[in-house]
């Protein structure tokens, strides 16, 4: 069977994508990728997405999203796309459930993943202390001195949660401003269990079995020095998940797809939402925005193509 439209990835772009291509009777298929619902399942504390002046969790944000698309007859699959061959039409997918799919079109709507820092026991510490999601794990470091590395909005926003479990949370920056929107600046200034530390950067991170310390150098005056910390949550950042589409889709050198003003790529009947090719906003909302313009655009292109 050739499906009409398969979306892959499952956060808030493709889950958006998928609801209009269901109120559109494509049918669409979701391949969610490991698990559902992308980065925004990860957080806690969603106080700007519309329509929930209460704020909501990510984690239910998602499933209304995934009740919504499957009321109207979206199927969603948990499967990972581990190759594409995009230069025959339909288009083919191979998944790592052994599953082949042909589209006749395609919403790339991957999104990012975290970046990590790259530094010595950071890998081997992980999950041993090293977390790149508060609301995961934020439980286990209940009366503990933590650490959250970044300065922008998920690194203040994740570090707030974070209060509710750590005795101690030391938000650690590489700058000595930050970036995160005012409201949540204030919020982490008035916190007493918050410290900031700033103008540092992680060179290690320590522990045997689990975590214990930081080592962390001040970048004006090179001054390394040991921060005590049984967690450190890491925000400093993302990479695209468009490694798949090397060689057939075009993108930048930091690997964001390249789109035109409709979301089109380069090939045609390939259309891109939300992270995958926004490296600017970052938002759910946005993300959710980009998933129905390019469902728009991909119903377009099907009828024309009949
Ligand atoms: C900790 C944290 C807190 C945040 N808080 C907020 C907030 O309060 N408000 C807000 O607006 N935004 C927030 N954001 C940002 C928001 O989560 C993102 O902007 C949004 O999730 C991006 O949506 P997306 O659909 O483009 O991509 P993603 O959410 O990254 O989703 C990508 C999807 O693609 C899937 N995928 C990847 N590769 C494959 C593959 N090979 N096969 C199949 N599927 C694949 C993934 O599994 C995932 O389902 C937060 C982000 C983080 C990390």
């Amino acid at each position: 069977m050739t499906e009409n439209l398969v979306i892959i990835g499952s956060g808030p772009a493709g889950l958006t994508a998928a609801i209009y291509a269901a109120r559109g009777n494509l049918m669409p298929l979701v391949l969610t990728g490991q698990e559902i619902g992308g980065q925004i399942a990860l957080t806690n504390e969603v106080e700007n997405f519309p329509g929930f002046p209460d704020g909501i969790t990510g984690p239910e944000l998602v499933q209304l999203m995934q009740k919504q698309a499957e009321k109207f007859g979206a199927r969603i699959e948990i499967d990972v796309v581990e190759s594409v061959n995009l230069k025959m039409h339909p288009f083919q997918l191979k998944t790592q459930n052994g599953l082949e799919y042909e589209t006749r079109s395609l919403i790339v709507a991957t999104g990012a993943s975290p970046r990590r820092l790259n530094v010595p026991g950071e890998r081997e510490l992980t999950g041993r202390g090293v977390s790149y999601c508060a609301t995961c794990d934020g439980f286990f470091f209940r009366n503990k001195e933590i650490a959250v590395i970044g300065g922008g909005d998920s690194a203040l926003q994740e570090g707030l949660f974070l209060t509710r479990f750590a005795s101690k949370v030391n938000i650690i920056h590489r700058r000595d401003a930050l970036r995160a929107q005012p409201i949540l600046q204030d919020r982490a200034r008035q916190d007493p269990k918050i410290n900031f530390v700033w103008n540092s950067v992680v060179k290690e991170v320590r522990g045997n079995g689990k975590m214990e310390s930081l080592m962390l150098e001040n970048v004006q005056t090179r001054a390394v020095s040991e921060l005590p910390a049984q967690g450190v949550f890491v925000y400093v950042g993302h990479i695209p998940n468009t490694g798949l589409f090397k060689g057939q889709l075009e993108m930048n050198d930091e690997g964001y797809l390249q789109v035109d003003a409709q979301l089109h790529t380069n090939i045609p009947g390939v259309f891109a939402a939300g992270e995958s090719h926004d490296h600017i906003f970052r938002q759910a909302v946005v993300s959710a925005g980009y998933g129905c313009m390019a469902e728009m655009e991909a119903e377009k292109w099907l009828a024309n193509l009949k």
